[in-house]
């Protein structure tokens, strides 16, 4: 029997995921890779003050984070390299009054966040984690929390009782079927999930205000397959993208300053449609740009526009890979395949950020880095799904590129992708933020 053979990214991918049960910790945890090669945080709110060629700076709003290493040109003059993808995933939101007695149980109600697969958050050992808001005086304080022990379970009721379940699949009424078991109790009278957080985070349950909190599968990320060919875990879209940049920023440090100034930009909210304070849609990463090149140009007046003009984004989501038995839901020219090379994602109504000069980038990055890449196009009778691509490129006025590595599974708490992708984008990358 062939061990599972794995490899350095990959060692640090799974570290990735299983540190990240929310875009909130994945944002933190990325800002701290950063900090490790000297990156430092710019605090949004200071004066201007000089950013010099080679400058290494990172903004942290909450599950956002937003990370550029100032190029040897002018940004004004060379413009930006961008990659951006999204840290937050489908899960199940733990409601603001969440005690539901019912039966001699009490369950957490909860939200789902996102295109959650329903069906597949059943029977599995659950976590708690996210941001909770606490007193602080006649102030308030944010803490994050990760109580990584099983707290909850959304049982499936027994085949003997929903003998059609094979037939018709596992339906899920979100209001009624995913409130997840948390005790046996009908003692009103007690707060226990409060409680609970107040013994976590080290205060009085009465200090915690209110949460941001949602329930995750506590199984780690594995290598499986035959030959270690697969990676199985949470989060992979698009957590899988926001390493693959991550790594290579951090490999770019290495590198001699390019001309261009190179961005990481992972947005929260994507999987809502990102219309909020630090999603894709959002003004903050123009607004993050705009002081960039103000700080490393001087006052530049037109500074951010000239810069736009020179700018690329390589937008990273996760891409379809073809399942063995569902091969009719793919263009037949078009069915990527795990451990294939990035996937390139075309869509004509622009769902996807692609046109012929940015494929054509993207094609040649993969040259240059000696790895394959692939085509994606969605079947001409199917809807598209979408990534923060079209928003970003379209609020900045900016070319683009949509590419993404591919996987099964998307948007099951259980997700799979390949495992030698993930270095193949970290090159492609790589060589983009190169200018
Ligand atoms: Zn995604």
């Amino acid at each position: 029997m062939t061990a599972a053979v794995t490899s350095p990214i990959i060692d640090r991918f799974r570290a990735f995921l299983d540190a990240s049960p929310t875009s909130f910790h994945a944002a933190r945890f990325a800002a701290q890779l950063l900090e490790e090669v000297g990156y430092t945080a710019l605090d949004e709110t200071s004066a201007p003050s000089p950013l010099a060629a080679g400058e290494r700076r990172y903004v942290l709003r909450a599950g956002s984070l937003v990370a550029f290493r100032v190029g040897g040109m002018n940004p004004a003059s060379a413009g930006f390299r961008i990659v951006a993808g999204h840290t937050d995933s489908p899960n199940l939101r733990i409601k603001p009054q969440p005690l539901r007695y019912e039966h001699g149980y009490l369950r957490l109600g909860v939200e789902p966040y996102g295109g959650v697969q329903q069906a597949t958050w059943v029977d599995r050992d659950l976590g708690i984690a996210g941001r909770v808001v606490l007193r602080d005086g006649r102030s308030r304080r944010a803490g994050l929390v990760d109580i990584r022990r099983p707290l909850c379970r959304i049982p499936t009721l027994a085949i003997h009782l929903n003998r059609s379940v094979n037939d018709d699949g596992l339906k899920l009424n979100a209001q009624n079927h995913l409130p997840a078991l948390f005790a046996l109790s009908d003692d009103k009278t007690a707060d226990p999930f409060r409680a609970l957080l107040g013994e976590e985070l080290g205060v009085s349950p009465k200090d915690v205000l209110t949460w941001d909190l949602a329930l995750y599968d506590l199984t780690p990320a594995v290598v499986s397959g035959l030959n270690g060919e697969f990676l199985h875990s949470g989060r992979l879209d698009n957590l899988g993208s926001c390493h693959a940049g991550l790594e290579a920023l951090l490999a770019a440090n290495d590198d001699d300053v390019p001309a261009t100034t190179a961005v990481l930009a992972l947005f929260d909210h994507e999987e809502i449609g990102s219309t909020t304070e630090r999603g894709a849609q959002s003004s903050w990463l123009e607004h993050v740009l705009g002081r960039i090149v103000r700080d490393a140009a001087g006052d530049d007046a037109g500074g951010l526009s000239r810069a736009l003009t020179q700018t690329w984004l390589v937008s990273s989501d996760m891409a379809h890979a073809v399942h063995p038995a569902f091969g009719d839901k793919h263009d037949g020219e078009h069915m990527p395949k795990l451990n294939a090379g990035p996937v390139i994602k075309q869509h004509t109504a622009w769902r996807y950020a692609t046109e012929a000069d940015g494929a054509a980038l993207f094609q040649q990055l993969c040259e240059d880095a000696a790895v394959p890449s692939q085509w994606f196009v969605n079947r001409s009778d199917l809807a598209c799904g979408s990534t923060v691509g079209p928003l970003v490129a379209a609020r900045l006025g900016v070319r683009a590129v949509d590419v993404g590595n591919p996987m099964l599974s998307m948007h099951s708490a259980r997700e799979m992708c390949g495992t030698q992708d993930q270095a193949r984008m970290a090159a492609a990358m790589r060589g983009f933020f190169r200018g």
